[in-house]
């Protein structure tokens, strides 16, 4: 009985402590004052101060700025709160502090945990977004390092016990991390997808594609426009990524075996589960081989029934820049004691091969085309290199407003950031590209 005890308590406790239906963690509370969550350089992101009477409570300093990645520990517990609530109710404090604690009849300090965010970018991404509705997700590809996540609308995690019902039946789904959890179409930044699943079926073709856009392309009584009336006239292969061409990739959506094109998107992780510990929306890509010509055509272009999150774009760049490989994404850089000693450490891991090594190549030098000679030249002639992939996304028949995507990376050849963006109901002066170089500007400072 007694072995059994001790391996329920030892093994089975971060079960025990992390499960929501279990009254035992608040025994854990009794013992432990929750520990504190810190950025990469350790700065305090939330902490718990114990009043003289021994009233506790728990502080975000930054306010708002975290809300959806470090989350809250009042009336349920969400991001990272949730995530790591183990580490944060265990007290690795060295055996004499402990003594010393209980001589004093005093709790234990739990561990720290110390994340991947960096709380320069992290502003930074929220001030590029302003009041605007959207998303940020900034990586560092090598490592799977989340550097900065930020969802808009935000809350206050300080007052979240007394705002809940406000919170909880907010319009605008202000609790929502739209950065995992929000479904968009993609918009044209699937074309980079698009343009791997063309480059797998033809490779000996596409690098000579040539196509004459003439501003719209009609198939089986549908009719796509190049977007803003466009006429890109005769484009290449990188034309068609550079300039955004519709036309084009409808052309080239028509030429694609369906079957082989639904491989690759779950190759990428559409109907899949995704690498991470926050909770997401999984990604949908939506077309069959059943489909005709008006499907597989907007499709092709990111304008059809597929949805992805802001958070699995980033994934997918990250791939691009790392040479095809996936590295694990993560959060949670260490935990330490109370004393600032290192009790736990994540180490990079590669999560999965996503594409070939040439694939995520010549995507990245298409991509690069887009900032050199596109639609995202804003980043061209910067003090950092970029390359990346703009979207703009029809979501419902009101034709002035659409989602503005815009994937991309850094220091191209051997890339330091990828970045995800994306702007809600953007009205054509706000462009998730310039919210990109906002970002990435004030890091390169
Ligand atoms: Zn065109």
């Amino acid at each position: 009985m007694m072995g059994y005890i001790v391996h329920f308590q030892v093994v089975k406790s971060k079960e025990l402590i992390n499960s929501p239906y279990n009254a035992r963690k608040d025994s854990f509370a009794e013992q432990i004052v929750r520990g504190d969550i810190l950025d990469r350089n350790g700065v305090v992101l939330a902490r718990t101060t114990v009043a003289e009477d021994g009233t506790e409570t728990r502080e975000y300093p930054y306010g708002s700025l975290f809300a959806h990645v470090v989350g809250y520990s009042d009336h349920g517990k969400a991001g990272l709160e949730s995530v790591a609530n183990f580490d944060l109710l265990t007290s690795n404090a060295f055996f004499l502090i402990k003594m010393r604690n209980e001589f004093q009849d005093q709790k234990h300090r739990g561990d720290s945990v110390v994340t991947t965010l960096d709380l320069k970018l992290q502003q930074a991404a929220s001030d590029a977004l302003g009041y605007l509705k959207g998303a940020v997700v900034v990586i560092e590809p090598s490592t799977g390092k989340i550097l900065a996540m930020v969802s808009k609308p935000d809350f206050d995690p300080n007052l979240v016990e007394s705002n809940w019902e406000a919170l909880n039946s907010d319009e605008n789904s202000v609790l929502l991390n739209r950065a995992t959890q929000g479904q968009y179409a993609p918009g044209s930044t699937f074309k980079v997808i698009t343009a791997l699943e063309y480059m797998r079926e033809d490779l000996a073709g596409y690098p000579l594609y040539s196509y004459n856009c003439g501003g719209a392309i009609e198939q089986d009584g549908t009719t796509i426009h190049c977007f803003g009336g466009k006429v890109h006239g005769q484009v290449s292969f990188a034309d068609s990524l550079a300039y955004s061409c519709n036309t084009s990739f409808c052309n080239i959506g028509l030429m694609l075996d369906v079957g082989h094109f639904q491989t690759t998107a779950k190759e990428l992780l559409f109907d899949s589960k995704l690498p991470s510990v926050l909770p997401y929306s999984d990604s949908k890509f939506m077309l069959d081989v059943t489909d005709g010509s008006a499907a597989k055509m907007m499709t092709a272009m990111g304008q059809g029934q597929t949805q992805v999150s802001p958070y699995h774009m980033a994934l997918i760049t990250c791939a691009i820049a790392n040479g095809g490989v996936l590295m694990k994404p993560y959060l949670i850089d260490s935990v330490t004691n109370v004393s600032g000693q290192e009790v736990k450490k994540t180490l990079p891991e590669e999560y999965k091969t996503l594409m070939a090594i040439e694939e995520a190549a010549e995507l990245k030098n298409y991509m690069a085309g887009v900032v050199s000679y596109g639609t995202a030249s804003v980043l061209s002639g910067q003090s950092y290199t970029a390359a990346g992939k703009t979207g703009t996304a029809e979501y419902s028949s009101d034709k002035e407003k659409d989602h503005s995507w815009f994937i991309g990376m850094t220091n191209v050849e051997n890339p330091e950031l990828v970045i995800s963006v994306i702007i809600e109901s953007a009205d054509g002066a706000a462009k998730a590209v310039n919210v990109a170089k906002q970002v990435l500007d004030s890091y390169y400072y």
